[in-house]
């Protein structure tokens, strides 16, 4: 089978061929003209699905081998070929999303200049984690590739977190070939993209099956891909329940497989009373910006904010209603995205908390709100405390510092963490530092957790359940380490060894060597 033999209608799939006969059809939603987008989309059969994972198997076998160099050409080329599909792509993604074209051009930047940075990463070569003890035995480890990984696309990240996004970088960068199911709210995107990944994979000399696109808009695709025997891992981005659905069906399996599942959270921000004091109103703008930014649809969204009760200027809270109530209503990802939303902010009001301000209600459209709620009915009751995917927050006001104090013990894990506190608030709140240290992936001094830096030390995951398992980042270069696993070699002749781990070190990468970083041994 060739790529370029791959057929192109009805199915999405590259890399493979795939039987005529299908069982079902979808189509993408246009949130802003509200109807459907024409075409049709084929479901994946389970012969499809097989197809494209066993071919990636055979694929890994020659693609793992393959020297980074070359690897990084086709990290290279995918990030040119995605350019090279022009506005078009970011015209399909915004009539599948909603998004604007601005966002999705700076998201189109983010994806190729991740994929920039894992070819950079790879051909300086010092990730593989080599550690050398020369003594007896003589051990050497490094990190080698783990094999098929299945890549769950985001619906909120047609680009970055999707076909060709962070995960789909990490795993090709690692070694690993990829079958990638494509969310089914933006078929169109996705298929583009697959087409510049395949071409990429044609022109740098790749394995046929490096890459696979699999269509499909039921649980059950998704569901028979995280069980086929040769898959290694699975990484997805989007709602608790479907990320704890796939982590049960993996471990599930016969051969349990990891599941790098990031499943956002409420990303407390904390406000500290001088801050507050000093530039509550300038703040109260900023972190408003900040839950409304993209209809709210991030996985960083502050979905809650703590103050300290008693120090509270009242200031603060009026200039936020003031804020909120400016925020025109928008047009969320899809409609069940707009749905859960509205039934999130019925719930939390279920629970207790009140409704301060929002913005002119619409029945396509999410209106952006400011909810409140006391700290002792958060304490008493069942938590409060988790995503209301979309443009809202809940003010939670502690009665003092030692409830404060509770509040964040009580988190779950997390993304984000941020605190805004002049230095006296801070020194004054040390315990708060270490608690939430415990409790996210990300801790943010007087900034807003919207808007994540791809670079090589971010961390964009967190203890459950904001992802399984907390060790990971799906952001970032680190991410290419939930790909691999370590490998030792012992008392091996120096010609068996693979490059990485020879003595005059012909990569010329950092490694221990009995205990120090060093280039030579
Ligand atoms: P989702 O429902 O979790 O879907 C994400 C992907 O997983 C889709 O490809 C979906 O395909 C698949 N999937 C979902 N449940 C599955 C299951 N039980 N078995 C197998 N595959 C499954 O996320 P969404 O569609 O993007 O949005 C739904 C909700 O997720 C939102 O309302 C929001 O609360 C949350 N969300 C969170 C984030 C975040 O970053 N934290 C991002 C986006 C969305 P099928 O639908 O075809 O099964």
């Amino acid at each position: 089978m060739s790529m370029s033999q791959t057929a192109s209608t009805g199915s999405q799939m590259s890399g493979h061929h795939f039987s005529p006969e299908v069982h079902r059809s979808f189509r993408a939603f246009n949130p802003l003209k509200q109807e459907w987008i024409p075409r049709e989309f084929k479901e994946a059969t389970p012969e499809e699905i097989d197809a494209a994972v066993t071919l990636a198997a055979a694929a890994f076998i020659r693609y793992r081998k393959m020297p980074a160099a070359q690897r990084a050409a086709f990290l290279q080329a995918i990030a040119d070929n995605i350019i090279l599909l022009g506005d078009a792509l970011l015209h399909i993604a915004s009539d599948e999303t909603g998004l604007p074209l601005a966002r999705l051009r700076n998201e189109r930047d983010r994806t190729t200049n991740q994929l920039c940075l894992f070819a950079a990463l790879i051909t300086e070569g010092s990730w593989v984690n080599a550690r050398i003890d020369t003594g007896t035995p003589d051990v050497r480890q490094m990190r080698i590739p783990i094999g098929v990984i299945c890549v769950f696309g985001a619906s909120n990240f047609p680009l970055a977190f999707s076909v060709a996004g962070g995960d789909t970088a990490a795993a090709l960068a690692a070694g690993c070939t990829v079958v990638c199911k494509a969310h089914p709210a933006h078929p169109n995107t996705s298929e583009m993209v697959a087409t510049a990944i395949r071409q990429s994979a044609i022109s740098t000399g790749m394995p046929d099956g490096v890459f696979s696109l699999i269509q499909g808009a039921t649980h059950e695709t998704g569901q028979q891909l995280a069980i086929h025997p040769l898959l290694a891992a699975i990484a997805f981005t989007g709602s608790f329940r479907g990320g704890k659905a796939l982590y049960e069906t993996a471990t599930r399996r016969p051969t349990p497989i990891p599941v790098y599942a990031e499943m956002g959270s409420v990303n407390p921000v904390f406000f500290l009373p001088r801050i507050l004091q000093q530039k509550g109103e300038a703040l109260a703008g900023q972190f408003i910006q900040s839950v409304t930014l993209g209809v709210g649809q991030f996985c960083t969204n502050p979905g809650i904010f703590i103050t300290n009760g008693p120090d509270l200027p009242h200031h603060f809270i009026e200039s936020l209603q003031k804020h909120i109530s400016t925020i025109p209503a928008g047009f969320m990802l899809t409609p069940g995205i707009l749905d859960a939303y509205n039934n999130g902010i019925a719930g939390l009001q279920e629970q207790g908390a009140e409704l301060l301000a929002n913005t002119a209600a619409s029945l396509s459209q999410a209106s952006a709100a400011l909810l409140q709620i006391s700290a002792q009915k958060v304490l008493a009751g069942p938590s409060i405390m988790h995503e209301v995917f979309g443009p809202s927050t809940l003010h939670i006001s502690a009665g003092n510092k030692q409830e404060l104090y509770q509040l964040a013990n009580t988190l779950e894990g997390q993304l984000t963490a941020t605190i805004h506190g002049t230095e006296e608030d801070l020194r004054e709140h040390i315990e708060l530092v270490d608690i939430l240290r415990e409790k996210a992936g990300r801790l943010i001094i007087n900034g807003f957790p919207t808007g994540v830096a791809v670079n090589h030390a971010m961390v964009h995951g967190g203890p459950w359940p904001a992802t399984t398992p907390a060790a990971g980042t799906s952001v970032g270069t680190a991410a290419i380490g939930r790909f691999v696993r370590p490998v030792c070699f012992q008392d091996f002749p120096a010609w068996l060894l693979p490059p990485e781990l020879q003595d005059r070190n012909p990569l010329g990468i950092w490694r221990m060597v009995n205990g120090n970083f060093s280039k030579t041994l």
